[in-house]
């Protein structure tokens, strides 16, 4: 930390350094995660990322291609093995992806994100935008260089209750749309197209509640590893006929 070994002398700039080491691993060892990658070049587009998975989610949505996560069945890695990796490879990295499940439950979330801060990596945040009071405080603190958030139907409460499977609260979609488009520059928001739960008419409304064409990047649904193994059973949808349906419009599949 040259900044503090500049302004204090050399014997108490290693003790601050023990001391800060110390408090990291006191923090990082109450904490653990639902998986890790040390590399990835697919969860960030144009970086090479570590990824954080965070296990549970208050949705279920029953396309979810990581059930496993969203139902806590992973095995549970020590946080402080996490922090440790990515310090060791952090010249390696362009950032670190902390994804899930749903991050903005994760009760390590601040501590995790602040050390990643003090440690000057950059952080992408994906979210499915269901507690805006937690994305608001990150985005605040400026603890998020970039977030993704699943806009996984209109906002109308039986449209995000078939696709998540749960009773979300459109507003509290509505209002982390608004945080994002206000406190970033470096965001998405992706949509996910699936047969039978979204019909075209749908995704033209969620274009049109977002308003923000250049950030909305459609998803195709591919039938693996669902929550609900019914959804395995369902055709993949094809990427160019969403192309078709929205020119202009990034597509993913
Ligand atoms: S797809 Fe739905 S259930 Fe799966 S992690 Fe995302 S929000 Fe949770």
């Amino acid at each position: 930390m040259p900044a503090r070994e500049a302004s204090l002398g050399t014997g108490h700039a290693v003790l601050l350094n023990q001391w800060y080491e110390t408090m990291h691993a006191y923090i990082m060892k109450k904490y653990s995660a639902g998986g890790y990658l040390p590399a990835s070049f697919l969860d960030w587009d144009g970086h090479v990322s570590a990824v954080l998975f965070t296990s549970g989610c208050n949705f279920r949505c029953p396309w979810c291609h990581n059930s496993e996560l969203v139902l806590g069945k992973t095995e549970m890695i020590d946080l402080d093995f996490i922090v440790d990796d990515i310090c060791k490879r952090k010249k390696f990295l362009d950032g670190v992806v902390l994804t899930g499940g749903e991050p903005c439950l994760w009760e390590g979330l601040f501590d995790f994100l602040r050390i990643m801060r003090e440690l000057k990596i950059s952080v992408k945040l994906d979210t499915n935008g269901s507690m805006p009071d937690v994305l608001l405080k990150v985005l605040k603190e400026g603890l998020a260089d970039y977030v993704a958030m699943d806009v996984k139907a209109p906002l109308e409460r039986a449209a995000l209750k078939r696709v998540t499977g749960v009773d979300a609260d459109p507003e509290n979609i509505s209002r982390s749309i608004d945080i994002i488009k206000k406190l970033l520059s470096a965001y998405e928001f992706r949509s996910t197209f699936i047969c039978g739960l979204l019909t075209i008419e749908d995704m033209a409304k969620i274009r049109k509640e977002l308003d923000d064409d250049a950030h909305w990047i459609i998803q195709a649904f591919r039938p693996v590893n669902c929550l609900d193994p019914g959804y395995c059973k369902l055709p993949a949808v094809d990427p160019e006929k969403l192309r078709a349906e929205f020119p202009g419009i990034r597509v993913r599949g």
